[in-house]
């Protein structure tokens, strides 16, 4: 172990982990990369951590300047965690759906958070406008000036897979990999991570895990951006195709629903302990699929995207999850049994 310079030094590397049950189901090596390990808890530092250090190589941003970004969370949390290293503040858009575990974290971590009802992008009030319209703003105001991270449109967010998560999926499994799948939120991830790998070889297979409400699934199986009905997970769900997804290397897509998700989700944590939020359910729901696609014996990795506590108020409560009509875990519901 050596001393890491700061906290951007423990930034990705995570370990690659073999989902023990799901792959023995499949007869496949199914893997997930544990993005949850970042220090901001999620795979959003490596995409804060490149945008900032794009910013600050060209100039945009200064010592003491100013990040603005709309964000589900996590890439709010990476970017305030960075810009805390780096002496920048941080001025956070965030829809008000969003779990309070995220906000909580963002306050805490010094951000200052404007929240912002959930409209669709084609209102001029949706989040992400919201953040670059403030971020203009501020840009005139701040004294140290302010930049806008634009983590949808800004292709510093997949370079950080190009240069580190791709790179590392395939030393991690010695080149022997045969297909990578996750959902889209910005893109980055997908798109970053297929093109390292394609670079490398060509035949592995890249897969979209779409939820319900996203537009991607119908894009690339009909060529037409269209979305149906919604889903409980957050930090995914695209309904454009992003600068990020520009050419992105999709060979197949699957839609996913959130009960397959979430049971997912608590079968991880119930038998492999790993506590993971709904995205990751998703992931790995699509990671199974696209293992039954291309047969035993193959190696599928997938992101594990973050943890589990950010949900604790939606996706670990019995009430929430009723009434999405969704199952809930029978450990959530116990009644206490041991008393001291
Ligand atoms: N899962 C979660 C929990 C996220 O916050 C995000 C990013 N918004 C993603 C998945 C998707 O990652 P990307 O933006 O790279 O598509």
């Amino acid at each position: 172990m050596t001393i890491r310079a700061n906290l951007l030094d423990t930034i990705g590397n995570t370990p690659l982990i073999r989902l023990n049950r799901l792959s023995d189901e499949t007869g496949c090596e199914i893997l997930g990369k544990a993005e949850f390990m970042n220090p901001g808890q999620s795979v959003k530092d490596r995409a804060a951590l490149f945008i900032i250090k794009d910013a600050m190589a060209r100039g945009t941003l200064k010592p003491g300047g100013t990040v603005v970004e709309g964000t589900a969370g996590n890439t709010g949390i990476g970017l305030a965690l960075v810009g805390n290293a780096l002496g920048l503040r941080t001025v956070i858009v965030i829809p008000d759906t969003q779990s309070q575990e995220k906000k909580d974290m963002l306050r805490l971590a010094g951000a200052e958070l404007v929240e912002v009802p959930a409209v669709p992008y084609s209102n001029p009030n949706n989040y992400v406008k919201v953040s670059g319209r403030l971020a203009e703003k501020l840009a005139t105001t701040e004294p140290n000036g302010a930049v806008w991270a634009n983590q949808f449109d800004n292709v510093a967010n997949r370079q950080a897979h190009i240069e580190t998560t791709g790179p590392e999926i395939w030393e991690q499994t010695g080149g022997r990999i045969d297909g990578f799948v996750a959902a889209v939120g910005t893109g980055g991830t997908l798109a970053g991570v297929g093109i390292a790998l394609k670079k490398h070889n060509p035949s592995i297979k890249i897969a979209l895990a779409d939820p319900h409400g996203a537009a991607l699934y119908s894009y690339y199986t009909s060529g037409e951006l269209k979305a149906e009905g919604s889903s409980i997970t957050e930090g995914i769900g695209q309904g454009r195709i992003t600068e990020n997804l520009v050419g992105a290397p999709i060979d197949l897509a699957y839609r996913i629903d959130d009960a397959e998700a979430v049971k997912i989700v608590f079968d991880l944590l119930e038998h492999e302990g790993l506590c993971l939020g709904g995205s990751s359910g998703i992931n790995v729901a699509g990671a199974v699929r696209l293992a039954r696609e291309l047969g035993r014996g193959s190696t599928i990795a997938t992101v594990l995207c973050d943890y589990g506590t950010r949900y604790q108020s939606k996706l670990f409560e019995p009430s929430f999850l009723r009434e999405k009509g969704l199952p809930v875990p029978e450990w959530l519901e116990q009644p206490a049994r041991i008393r001291a």
